[in-house]
């Protein structure tokens, strides 16, 4: 197969596109670098099968040769990242993903889109299946994310339905692993940060609020199975055992040896309550489930995150404070305040 994988240098599109090389795919990678970077490129970048391609998704994309899927990654994940880069989260949920849908259809590839859980917002049903509409903000702090992907997603069923593009959905819950950089401001690279750095964890809000951690590797066997196959979806795809965010804070210092403190700050505007997701369509149509439980996976991420000892320190400041009055910040342009909940 060639596989085109947008977002390819990020976190999880490093990880796919090294997944299918080894399989024996080509695979042309096409990022911006706005939140990925090359060094995630680094241990396959010479691959003679691999190409890299750095354009912005959301203006063109013309890719020469046959392609027989289409992978759609390219979008800010972290909420930080996407506070910072509101219209660049928007532009690549609608533009970017019609582009690739254009692409998709000139070269009768398959196309995945990679959606989200914050489909779902601050769920109102809990575990989540795919037959939930959710309850989200079309206004506050983090629709940029959730109304671009949940357009993404109508899109995707337009040129289903009406250009009979192969589309397939799939919905993705908190995934980790090597290669998240340390300072995107997620909850699982944060806490493993600022655990190596001697730092206080920053729990946001009381810490009750919770979310199911799935391992990358369990993640990129779910995305690539769908490839595979013609489902269309949606699918959810993440870990079913849910943890306190309190939760996780203790594990990483269990797991790190730290003697860090945990440290308690304001929660996020809209910030969900409770996260799970039911995954029995997947493992009905995919065949798939995760194997990794959330402490081997940790244990994986943190042995990552020491070998990065430099980016690890270099951190420390931005999610100290920094990302935290980013977020606060941004806010002021959209809405009254992203931080209002005390903790
Ligand atoms: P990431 O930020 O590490 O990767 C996203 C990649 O997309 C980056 O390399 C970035 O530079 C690239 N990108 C962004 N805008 C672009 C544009 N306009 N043109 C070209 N490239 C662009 O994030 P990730 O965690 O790897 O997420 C990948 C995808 O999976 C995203 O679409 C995200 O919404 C989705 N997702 C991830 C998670 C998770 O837990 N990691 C959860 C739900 C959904
Ligand atoms: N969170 C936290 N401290 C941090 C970063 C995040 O307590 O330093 C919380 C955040 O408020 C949310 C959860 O952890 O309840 C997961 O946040 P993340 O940004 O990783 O993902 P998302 O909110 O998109 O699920």
């Amino acid at each position: 197969m060639r596989v085109l994988v947008t977002g390819g240098a990020g976190f999880l599109g490093s990880h796919l596109c090294e997944t299918l090389l080894k399989r024996g795919d080509s695979v042309v990678c096409v990022d911006d670098l706005s939140t990925g970077r090359r060094d995630n490129l680094a241990k396959f970048a010479d691959h003679p099968k691999f190409t890299f391609v750095q354009l912005d998704v959301s203006t063109a994309l013309n890719i020469k040769g046959r392609l027989d899927a289409v992978a759609h990654l390219a979008s800010p994940a972290s909420p930080p990242d996407y506070h910072r880069l509101p219209l660049e989260t928007l532009a690549v949920g609608s533009r970017g993903t019609e582009n690739a849908l254009k692409l998709a259809e000139r070269k009768t590839a398959r196309f995945i889109l990679a959606s989200t859980s914050e489909i779902y917002g601050d769920p109102t049903v809990h575990p989540q299946n795919e037959q939930y509409w959710g309850n989200v903000s079309s206004i506050g702090p983090r629709s940029v994310y959730d109304e671009a992907k949940r357009f993404a997603e109508a899109l995707s069923m337009a040129y289903s339905r009406t250009r009979g593009v192969n589309v397939g959905i799939v919905r993705i819950f908190n995934t980790f692993g090597p290669r998240m950089r340390a300072e995107d401001g997620r909850v699982v690279s944060s806490f493993i940060a600022q655990a190596l750095n001697g730092d206080p964890l920053t729990i946001y809000g009381d810490g009750q609020q919770t979310r199911s951690f799935c391992y990358v590797d369990d993640l990129i066997r779910g995305l690539v199975a769908m490839i595979d196959s013609n489902e269309t979806g949606p699918i959810n795809l993440g870990n079913p055992v849910e943890r306190t965010v309190q939760e996780l804070a203790e594990l990483v210092l269990e797991i790190t040896g730290s003697s860090s403190n945990i440290e308690f700050h304001r929660r996020p505007v809209d910030d969900p309550t409770r996260r799970r997701p039911d995954i029995s369509l997947a493992a009905k149509v995919l065949g798939w489930q995760p194997q990794v439980s959330t402490e081997e996976g940790l244990e994986q991420a943190i042995q990552y995150f020491r070998s990065h000892a430099g980016e690890v320190s270099a951190a420390a400041a931005e999610i100290a404070g920094a990302q935290f009055e980013g977020m606060s910040q941004a806010s002021h342009q959209a809405a009254p305040s992203v931080m209002a909940e005390p903790a």
